[in-house]
């Protein structure tokens, strides 16, 4: 019998995990992950950057997670030997319309308690020569990692700490009962005294198996990317992002600084046909059955229409995407778009059809489930684990009563 059981080895599943195994060091702790190898999925797909907390509701559990996890990341990083870069970030107004919507961004950023600085045109273009606006603003503290190796930095110390770490272990049921929960992966029955679920993509199929009907439903958006030659490498000294539709939930396609010296292009965001459909051509009837299926997600699609045909026709066409970029990098050309592995965020809609903004977590008397991680939660990650140790505190005691608990 475990004490807790984890589903899921990405970022936030691994944090949890180690501050678990930190917190209550003689528990017995198993994590569970489908795939042959950790951060496969959400954790090693993604643009690598440690956020600042530019964009987030003040309040909001997305706004205070990230600005704590950008030091703590920061924090784990130097502890571990895990190299990252505090390269800073540029927020990039093209038109009018983006300067008053920087205004807005402007606001929310001194809401949020971050430094940061208005750039005018003449300011911005000395700081990048390649980049044209009509104005910006600076964010010091936005930096690049590998997620995936912090994820692995993360597993090690869990191991180390007794954890037990289960690869090609898909849970396919749960039974929750009043003393534990019985877990069936794809080749075992596993007992736990908790579960918490951190499953990504998966996050509301895993709480339909604990007997709960949840009233979201996970969309997976796949983001594109493409790769620019190493002879731009230099092109940029900062992340270059445009400024965001506040309607739109996505941050708009930028230009990447990654932690091993290139520049990415992206990543858009189209209506993926699969659950974890990385390519284009990549459908799954039963994920798409499911989709069309949930009310939520159709008036979602009504109500962008014309963004969601944009992004689709931006996909299939490589000039169309080009000119995301263009509006602030106009040097680049197609030729320089090389492929670039895409990645898909799991964004929890709910029934009335709304794209859920903040993190979500949804209780049983024996689990907690994270249910709605996308950006930043890669950056939020170390806080996500620490709430989550919090209400489990709440819930079965400090450690010294835990070890009784049952
Ligand atoms: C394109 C893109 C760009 C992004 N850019 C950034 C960024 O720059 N900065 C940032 O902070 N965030 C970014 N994000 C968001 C960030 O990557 C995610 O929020 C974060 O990785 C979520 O981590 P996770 O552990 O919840 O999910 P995941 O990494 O998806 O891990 C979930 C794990 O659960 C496993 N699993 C699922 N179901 C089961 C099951 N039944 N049994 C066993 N295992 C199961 C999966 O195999 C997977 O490994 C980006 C995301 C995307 C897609």
């Amino acid at each position: 019998m475990y004490d807790f059981a984890i589903i899921g080895g990405g970022i936030v599943g691994m944090s949890t995990a180690m501050q678990l195994a930190e917190t209550y060091p003689d528990a017995r702790i198993v994590v569970l992950e489908k795939e042959p190898r950790l951060a496969e999925h959400q954790t090693g797909h993604n643009s690598g950057v440690i956020h600042a907390g530019v964009y987030y509701t003040p309040g909001s559990l997305k706004a205070r997670f990230c600005l704590a996890g950008n030091t703590a990341t920061k924090q784990f990083c130097t502890q571990h030997g895990i190299h990252y870069d505090v390269c800073g970030k540029m927020l990039v107004a093209t038109t009018p319309l983006e300067m008053e919507r920087m205004q807005a961004l402007w606001q929310r950023t001194e809401a949020n308690g971050l430094e940061r600085y208005w750039l005018s045109q003449e300011e911005l273009h000395a700081r990048e020569p390649n980049i044209v606006g009509l104005g910006g603003i600076f964010v010091p503290s936005s930096g690049i990692v590998s997620y995936r190796q912090v994820t692995e930095k993360m597993a090690q110390i869990f191991t180390s700490h007794g954890g037990d770490l289960l690869f090609n272990a898909e849970v396919i049921a749960l039974d929750e009962r009043a003393s534990e929960i019985v877990i069936t992966t794809t080749d075992a029955e596993i007992h736990t005294r908790f579960l918490i679920s951190c499953a990504g993509l998966m996050a509301d199929r895993v709480v339909e198996m604990l007997g709960v009907q949840p009233d979201f439903m996970i969309c997976p958006f796949r983001g594109e990317y493409y790769l620019l030659p190493e002879k731009y490498n230099r092109i940029v000294n900062h992340l270059i992002y445009p400024i965001p539709d506040p309607a739109m939930p996505f941050l708009g396609v930028h230009l990447t600084r990654m932690i091993d010296g290139s520049v990415t292009v992206g990543p858009n965001a189209v209506l993926a046909m699969k659950r974890e459909g990385y390519r284009k051509t990549d459908i799954s009837f039963s994920d798409l059955f499911t989709m069309v299926a949930h009310q939520g997600i159709r008036r979602v699609l009504r109500d962008n229409l014309r963004p969601g045909l944009t992004e689709m026709k931006n996909s299939l066409l490589k000039g169309e995407y080009l000119k995301t970029v263009q509006k602030y990098c106009p040097m680049l050309k197609k030729e320089d778009l090389k492929p670039y592995p895409a990645g898909v965020r799991a964004q929890a809609v709910s029934h009335e059809g709304k794209l859920i903004d903040d993190f979500l977590f949804v209780n049983t008397p024996r689990s907690i489930n994270v249910c709605n991680a996308p950006s930043p939660a890669a950056t939020s990650a170390i806080p996500i684990g620490e709430y989550i140790i919090s209400k489990v505190k709440e819930r079965i005691g400090e450690p010294a009563y835990a070890a009784k608990a049952g």
